[in-house]
């Protein structure tokens, strides 16, 4: 069904088009007309899915023309990123319209915030902290907001703003409609929804737990000492457009960052303890194409859209199951397709096994041809569950047949046979989870993702990014 049809304003229609978008994708499908009724929305979709046109257009749709006074739409973000980010979306589909929308967020100045809302504004996107201080001034009213939209709610629990967040609700008008997102709706979320929103509607796009399906990803085991000489062996031999990497810690991403542009590769930064400006422009130039890489920690790892990241690499294992769902969920984007390698040492063990149960399927382990692994080998991470169960969880099944259909040929992870001599007794490490395809083991979890990106092709496949040389893009 085109957007035509979906019963949005004419000019919303064509805002959708000019930015590129031909259909709606299917959360925009389920979403739209739910919103446009007026009804009150718990959505869960994956990030990537096209989750913010399909509050933003509706909404755009219930306000009409421009009303001066105070703002009849707050959307609450999580990040000051995503805050900018949506708050781009809304005026870039409402372009056609004369509503207008502001972003407010910490830290920058307060005066072109505070004149902005002054001038007026039909939609404010913000973070919670400089929402309240604008409250606390006075410089805004929430008395006239018809909408609101609690974005990333799960991520905004993660945080600790979730009693700021009640705080605001509790500031809006009672008749009002809610449409609250999150990744995933665990029973902590479920009682946030019970106090903001009234007898909702649901909308569950794909599973929340799923690895996007257009992502391929893999283990790469490596003792500590030679992490950052397998990064580098890895970018060396992945053909990127543009990569980012995630590590667990701020002081992680600088030492990362520096160690990488020492070795002449353009880097952008993205934590937390950045000034403002210096995450605008990381993000900024990481878009534009002027950094090849970004460093960034989990701040980054929500709902940031950068079109064309190729590829996503954890330096770290993420310490947070959904974190790795969306870290991933970085690359692969609108159906785009990319390619996501997780650096894993021996002690990640217990972490690696959260996250193949919270995403349902294996995770490919490969090593990387050729690299001088110290003691012979990679090592092996051992997923296997204490005390054993689930059959399926054997590693190896359907040896080698996954490593024989890898495309391209050139370079290929090495199965038994082709794994260095010192890899004889772990050999199956590097097919691990191929035989046992995605969700087997697991239950009944298992099943949920099944058609994951490592399904398709078999986990051999899971690494086509080694291929040739590095070309990073000018
Ligand atoms: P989101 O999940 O809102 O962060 O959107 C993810 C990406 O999908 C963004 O780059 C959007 O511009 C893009 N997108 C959203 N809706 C559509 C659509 N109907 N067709 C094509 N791309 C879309």
């Amino acid at each position: 069904m085109p957007f035509s049809q979906l019963g949005l304003h004419s000019s919303l229609v064509r805002g959708a088009q000019a930015m590129g978008y031909a259909d709606p994708t299917p959360i925009q499908l389920r979403a739209i007309p739910i919103v446009l009724s007026g009804r009150d929305l718990i959505a869960s979709a994956q990030t990537g899915t096209g989750k913010t046109a399909a509050f933003a257009l509706p909404v755009l749709n219930r306000l009409g023309p421009h009303k001066a006074g105070a703002p009849r739409v707050l959307v609450l973000e999580p990040t000051r990123e995503l805050a900018a980010q949506v708050e781009t979306s809304f005026r870039d589909l409402g372009r056609f319209t004369d509503l207008r929308a502001t972003v407010l967020h910490g830290g920058v100045g307060y005066g072109r915030q505070r004149s902005d809302l002054r001038a007026g504004a039909d939609i404010v996107v913000a973070t919670v902290g400089r929402l309240l201080d604008f409250l606390q001034e006075r410089t805004l009213r929430l008395d006239a907001v018809e909408v609101l939209i609690l974005d990333e709610v799960d991520r905004m629990l993660d945080m600790g703003f979730i009693h700021d967040v009640k705080r605001i609700v509790e500031m809006c008008p009672k008749q009002r409609q809610t449409l609250f997102f999150s990744a995933t709706v665990p029973p902590e979320i479920e009682a946030v929804a019970r106090f903001a929103l009234r007898d909702p509607a649901r909308v569950e796009i794909g599973v929340a737990r799923s690895v996007n399906e257009s992502v391929k990803h893999a283990l790469y085991p490596v003792r500590f000492e030679q992490k950052f000489d397998l990064l580098l062996a890895l970018l060396e031999r992945t053909d990127f457009q543009s990569v980012i990497i995630f590590s667990r810690t701020k002081h992680g991403a600088d030492r990362i960052a520096r160690k990488l542009k020492a070795a002449n590769h353009s880097v952008a930064v993205l934590h937390a303890n950045r000034s403002q400006n210096q995450r605008i422009e990381a993000l900024a130039g990481f878009k534009a194409g002027r950094y090849e890489i970004m460093v960034a920690t989990d701040i980054a790892a929500r709902g940031i859209d950068v079109a064309g990241v190729s590829h996503v690499i954890n330096y770290d294992v993420p310490e947070n199951p959904e974190d790795y769902v969306h870290r991933i969920g970085r690359t692969g984007r609108a159906m785009a397709v990319g390619d996501a390698f997780t650096l894993a040492e021996p002690d990640n063990a217990g972490d690696v096994r959260d996250i193949e149960r919270f995403i349902g399927q294996r995770i490919p382990q490969l090593s990387l041809d050729g690299f001088p692994y110290l003691g012979g080998g990679a090592p092996v991470i051992d997923t296997q569950r204490p005390g054993g169960g689930g059959g399926g969880r054997q590693r190896g099944g359907r040896p080698g047949s996954s490593h024989g259909q890898r495309p391209g040929g050139g370079r290929r992870p090495p199965g038994p046979s082709g794994a260095p001599s010192g890899h004889a007794g772990s050999g199956g490490s590097h097919q691990a989870g191929g035989g046992s395809g995605p969700g087997a083991g697991f239950g009944s979890g298992g099943g949920s993702s099944s058609g994951g990106g490592v399904g398709r092709g078999g986990p051999g496949a899971a690494h086509p990014g080694v291929r040739g040389r590095f070309r990073g893009r000018r």
